[in-house]
């Protein structure tokens, strides 16, 4: 006896009321397009349940993409059996023996959605029970803490075993909250801030401002794998890369130095918001957390949000810097982001940065000269690259269950 198929659960989102068919077919798609290269497996959603079809497909590996789905709960493998009794005693008792250690309790939960069933649940645990009490020697129950639960599901058109329980990715599936552009740096944050987002179902596109010759092709490849591990989480990500040469001379050649920061910072927030809108995106996400560095005081988000009044997201605003980099190594970016290259906000910095700018001041500053067909242009260089996760991704070693 092998699994199957693998039976997915959805917490949250079954709980949305009236949005649930949108997040479960958001979720589905997720899924479909996380297995797309396991031709065979295909995934049967039905109103209160998602199965994927294995097919002969390695299953493995398809946990492996699972895991890393936003919305998904907890997903089991599993297989289906015939509904006759000796069939269902028989692959319990298969399954059971693939999963068993030496000294392992257990327990069988039984469940019927088929009130018809000829036994009832007490009688299905006691029977399956029992077959396997007599099959395995000195097997002991457990109904508090089994090491393995067995669980049995009795359907209309068959009978369901599982015996694990794999933790998902938890969260809501991508793209069921809408589109935001990340505003994505080199730094240790913006990625972290990236993750938040599309875990909470924010479909994200990557904005990324570069100078050449000042910022390297070095410094472009290292968000570009950043990028890639955002990919990774959800299949794909556009990153748009932004020439920002132009204006960040133009901003220093404008702007008194002190609020050469200002202006550049606003002048990001323009251009990513000229891309949003192009894109139809609904808000911004970026990597900003209160107190860090000079442009993350109130007081020069204030100056800078000025620009615009499409949400901004900011994650991290709450958080230390110490859960962070916590976040950032656990999805792997953190290597990636203290590699030591320049960023174009580093290169252009000026030496005493306005902690506390004002906006009138800023405003006044910058109506000497008309940024906007600076900004145009930029938007007009942008180079789009769309980034696929999924492709590169190498099937793991096979279980013996699947
Ligand atoms: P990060 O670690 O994300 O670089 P940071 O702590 O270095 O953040 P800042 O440099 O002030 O903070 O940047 C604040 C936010 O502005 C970043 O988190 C990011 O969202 C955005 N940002 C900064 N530089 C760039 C850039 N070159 N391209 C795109 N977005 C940027
Ligand atoms: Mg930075």
């Amino acid at each position: 006896m092998k699994y199957d198929r693998i039976l997915i659960r959805y917490g949250e989102i079954s709980t949305k009321g009236r949005n649930r068919k949108l997040f479960v077919d958001k979720l589905r798609r997720s899924i479909i397009k996380a297995i797309a290269d396991f031709p065979q497996a295909k995934v049967d959603g039905q109103r209160d349940r998602m199965y994927v079809l294995l097919n002969g497909e390695n299953g493995h590996a398809i946990v492996e993409r699972l895991k890393g789905i936003f919305g998904i709960q907890s997903f089991s493998p599993a297989v289906k059996v015939a509904k006759e009794i000796d069939s269902v005693k028989e692959a319990a008792l298969s399954l059971f023996q693939k999963v068993y250690h030496e000294g392992n309790t257990f327990k069988i939960t039984a469940k019927r959605a088929d009130k018809d069933y000829h036994l009832d649940t007490g009688e299905i645990n006691y029977t399956l029970g029992s077959h396997l009490l007599q099959n395995v020697p000195n097997l002991k129950v457990d109904v508090k803490k089994p090491d393995i639960n067995l669980s049995v599901e009795v359907r209309k058109e068959a009978v369901y075993l599982s015996c694990e329980t794999i933790p998902g990715a938890g969260g809501l599936p991508v793209g069921s909250s809408g589109k935001a552009m990340l505003m994505l740096s080199g730094g240790i944050d913006s990625p972290v801030a990236g993750y938040l987002a599309m875990k909470r179902g924010v479909a994200v596109e990557a904005v990324h401002f570069y100078s050449p010759p000042f910022t390297s092709e070095r410094s472009k490849q290292k968000v570009i794998d950043l990028a890639e591990k955002l990919a990774g989480m959800v299949g794909s990500i556009v990153l748009h890369i932004v020439p920002f040469t132009e204006v960040q001379q133009l901003v220093h050649k404008q702007v008194p130095e002190n609020y050469t920061m200002t202006t550049t910072r606003r002048m990001m927030l323009r251009i990513t918001d000229a891309i949003r809108e192009k894109n139809e995106g609904l808000a911004i996400v970026t990597g900003e957390s209160l107190g860090q560095v000079a442009s993350q005081t109130l007081e020069s988000m204030y100056a800078i949000n000025d620009v615009t009044n499409t949400p901004i997201l900011r994650p991290l605003i709450t958080m230390d810097k110490s859960d962070i980099i916590e976040i950032a190594q656990e999805i792997d970016t953190h290597d990636i982001s203290i590699r030591p290259f320049e960023d174009c906000c580093t290169v252009f910095v000026p030496a005493s940065p306005k902690t506390k700018p004002k906006r009138d001041k800023v405003r006044h500053f910058e109506s000497y000269v008309d940024f906007e067909p600076y900004i145009q242009k930029a938007v007009e260089g942008v180079e789009t690259l769309i980034i696929d996760a999924y492709q590169s991704k190498k099937a793991n070693e096979l279980t013996d269950l699947f």
